[in-house]
């Protein structure tokens, strides 16, 4: 088992939200972290600060996750500063809400691009490292939307419930090696993507009457980034939602 000192975490989509949580708390384990983003690199460099004020080894890699090269370079980058990747967390993540009728092709197209092949592209890219390490955890983020559909979100609904198919079929084909695979659905979390939403709405859906915090989602995350703890799980998807979904 690799020590967690010498662990590297890439984690999409890192600047915000989830992203940003998971980071800080991959950091506070020891693993070595990139924290990737598309845009916002004032968002990502704080992110970085936090984490070295705290003693972590960090950098952060601006690239579109949903475009091959800009992948391939992510891999390449994170391979020249740290030398190996253990742990990828595929959190990057849009919403383009309307409904069926409305919904323009650019709006199906864009969120599958990042939300569901941006997870191919980076899962693909890494998984070839880890594949010569013979370890590593692949962690993807899908949604509760992914398992029961929501109004408004046929594009999101999609990928994610394509990421769902995806993890398990990546699950079964890398277990040989060593590799995990799973999926984290969360509910409604407080993050610049759920601001918009009408709360008093959504609450009536949620046993705990609360919307989620991203530090309650990456705690799952990094439990199954965990040695040995989490060594036994793979293909399995995990609901962090507040109760929503009881299967
Ligand atoms: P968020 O606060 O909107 O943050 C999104 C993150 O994704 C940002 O760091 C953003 O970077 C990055 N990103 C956007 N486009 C990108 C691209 N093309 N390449 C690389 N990074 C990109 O979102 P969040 O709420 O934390 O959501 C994180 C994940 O959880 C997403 O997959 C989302 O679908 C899923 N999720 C969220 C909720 C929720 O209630 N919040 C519920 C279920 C699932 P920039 O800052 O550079 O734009």
């Amino acid at each position: 088992m690799t020590a967690l000192s010498e662990q590297v975490a890439i984690v999409t989509g890192a600047s915000r939200g989830i992203g940003r949580a998971t980071a800080i708390a991959l950091a506070a384990t020891g693993v070595k972290v990139v924290v990737n983003y598309a845009q916002s690199s004032g968002a990502a460099e704080e992110v970085v600060q936090e984490i070295e004020k705290s003693g972590g080894n960090v950098i952060a890699l601006k690239a579109d996750v949903s475009k091959t090269e800009e992948v391939d370079s992510l891999i390449d980058q994170t391979l020249k500063t740290f030398g190996r990747i253990d742990i990828l967390v595929n959190n990057a993540g849009i919403t383009r809400d309307t409904l069926l009728l409305r919904m323009k092709l650019e709006d199906w197209q864009a969120v599958i691009d990042l939300n569901l092949t941006g997870v191919f592209l980076c899962t693909k890219a890494a998984s070839k490292v880890m594949l010569k390490q013979k370890s590593g955890r692949v962690i993807n983020i899908t949604s509760v939307a992914g398992l029961m559909g929501n109004p408004g979100q046929a594009n999101y609904s999609a990928a994610k419930a394509g990421v769902i198919g995806f993890s398990k079929t990546v699950a079964k084909e890398l277990a040989v090696r060593g590799i995990t695979v799973n999926a984290v659905a969360p509910g409604f979390i407080a993050t610049d993507m759920t601001n918009d939403l009408k709360a008093d709405e959504i609450l009536k859906y949620i046993p705990l009457a609360r919307y989620g915090q991203p530090e309650e989602v990456a705690g799952m995350i990094r439990f199954l980034a965990t040695d040995p703890a989490a060594a036994y799980i793979t293909g399995q998807v995990f609901n962090v939602d507040g109760g929503m979904v009881m299967a």
